[in-house]
């Protein structure tokens, strides 16, 4: 059975780049009947917040990424941890380091001005047992001093470093609290791993964790590690470039499933396909097929997605995301006006995102509309408020206010007046709208009704 997880540290909001490596291991969990694993990796406590542990699992349901196991926090674990630790100090495997931080430092000022790479230099490594006589000590890990620790990458292929090349890395601090890159092999031990998909800004840590699980005799996982997110100018992905928040994509009007299909493809390709369900990903997605080099997000290609997956969309559903869009715009369809379903579907052909979906439906629920003041000037004419109340009588005594009808009532006003569509649509459209980019005419007369039409027609002529 394949274990994977995602190990976010809550050190802020969850990150597009912290969200593709919960999509892909949640993805590969998922195709391959595994399992998947929340953990929140919390030991730095000045740097975790709980805001940040609940925008987590916010942008997880968001995205739907359910979880079969935990949320976990490593801060539930320290005795977990200090066991560990005593025993490999106990099988010679890690060792009591009584260097002072001042012995250090100077060890490593010399190590720079003689050209060499700053390296903890041993001194404690083969100490006889010490009597504890309250000097504060850190323990590290006895790394080999020979040999190589390689892996087979599913994403990049063989890595290899030279243990020479490694450091005897502190596990335990003076405060007694474990490092960091011990307490993930520790969990992954624990919580029986057998893959691990992460950030490729860990590549440094795998061969030093790989050590840790060796020495706890453990098996060592099968690794991926992803490349970075990237701007647009190639550095690093970050809030210089846009929104890196999951949730503020939501805020700002996108739907989970384009942001699912956007943040798969930044990385993993399957042929020219470009749009792809969670279900079609389920079947799909294949870490082979995760490329080496980084992605470069995109966000026209994110809009595109956006706009089809509104276009497509469901309007039932695309009506109840909508609503507190709309309620942040003051408007709530609950308190009267047309059906909020029937008026998406005259808007979804066209919006981009929610929030263009919410603005375009606004005009459906205001009591005052504002005309555009050189639409009116082009549209109305000494003639109009004749035609526009011919219009409503014949609307009126249609059997029902269907498209097709009403479609058929314009047609015979036009042959009646000896006029073109032009001469009287724009005017019903600035009319119904206020504005002269608007849903179609027939749709907007047939979602707003007989009497709500013939209410802004006369206002519009009065
Ligand atoms: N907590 C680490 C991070 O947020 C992830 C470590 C891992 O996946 O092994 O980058």
């Amino acid at each position: 059975e394949v274990r994977l997880r995602f190990a976010p540290s809550p050190t802020g909001y969850l990150h597009v780049g912290g969200a593709r490596t919960a999509l892909f291991n949640w993805l590969l969990a998922r195709k391959q009947h595994g399992t998947f694993v929340l953990r929140i990796e919390d030991t730095d406590v000045t740097r975790s917040t709980q805001e940040s542990v609940d925008a987590i699992f916010e942008g997880m349901k968001w995205l739907g990424l359910d979880w079969d196991e935990g949320p976990f926090f490593q801060s539930d674990c320290f005795p977990v941890y200090k066991e560990y630790i005593d025993r490999l100090v106990a099988e010679g495997k890690a060792y009591k380091c009584y260097c002072t931080v001042e012995e250090l430092e100077a060890k490593r000022e010399k190590a720079l001005k003689e050209g060499g790479k700053p390296k903890y230099d041993g001194t404690c490594r083969d100490l006889p047992p010490q009597e504890d006589d309250g000097r504060p000590y850190v323990i590290r890990f006895r790394t080999p001093k020979e040999g190589v620790t390689s892996w087979d990458d599913l994403i990049k292929g063989k890595i290899s470093f030279e243990n020479a090349e490694l450091d005897d890395l502190i596990i335990q601090r003076t405060d007694g609290t474990p490092t960091y890159n011990f307490v993930v092999v520790v969990d992954d031990v624990t919580m029986k791993m057998t893959t691990v998909i992460r950030g490729d800004d860990h590549v440094n840590n795998t061969p030093r964790q790989i050590l840790i699980y060796e020495a706890l005799g453990a098996p060592v996982p099968v690794f991926a590690h992803v490349p970075m997110i990237l701007g647009a100018d190639k550095a690093r992905l970050s809030k210089r470039h846009g929104a890196t928040s999951v949730m503020a994509y939501r805020d700002m009007g996108f739907l989970p499933e384009a942001m699912v299909n956007y943040l798969v493809r930044l990385g993993w390709s399957y042929g020219d396909e470009e749009i792809f369900s969670l279900t079609d990903l389920i079947e799909k997605f294949s870490i082979e097929n995760v490329g080496r080099s980084a992605g470069v997000f995109n966000p026209d290609k994110l809009l595109w997605l956006n706009a089809h997956y509104i276009k497509t969309g469901d309007p039932v559903r695309l009506a109840d995301l909508l609503i507190p869009f709309l309620k942040e715009r003051g408007v709530d369809p609950a308190q009267g006006g047309p059906d909020l379903v029937a008026v998406v579907k005259t808007l979804q052909e066209r919006a981009k995102t929610m929030l263009e979906l919410a603005d375009g439906a606004l005009f459906y629920y205001r009591d005052e509309l504002s005309y555009d003041e050189q639409g009116v000037a082009k549209a109305f004419n000494a003639d109009t408020p004749a035609l526009l109340n011919a219009l409503v009588e014949k609307l009126a005594a249609l059997p029902a206010l269907d498209a097709a009808q009403i479609e058929q009532a314009f047609k015979e006003l036009m042959a009646e007046k000896g006029i073109k569509l032009g001469q009287v649509g724009p005017a019903v459209r600035l009319s119904l709208s206020g504005s002269t980019a608007s849903p179609g005419i027939y749709e907007m007369i047939e979602v707003l009704g007989l009497a709500e039409t013939k209410k802004r027609i006369e206002r519009a002529i009065s």
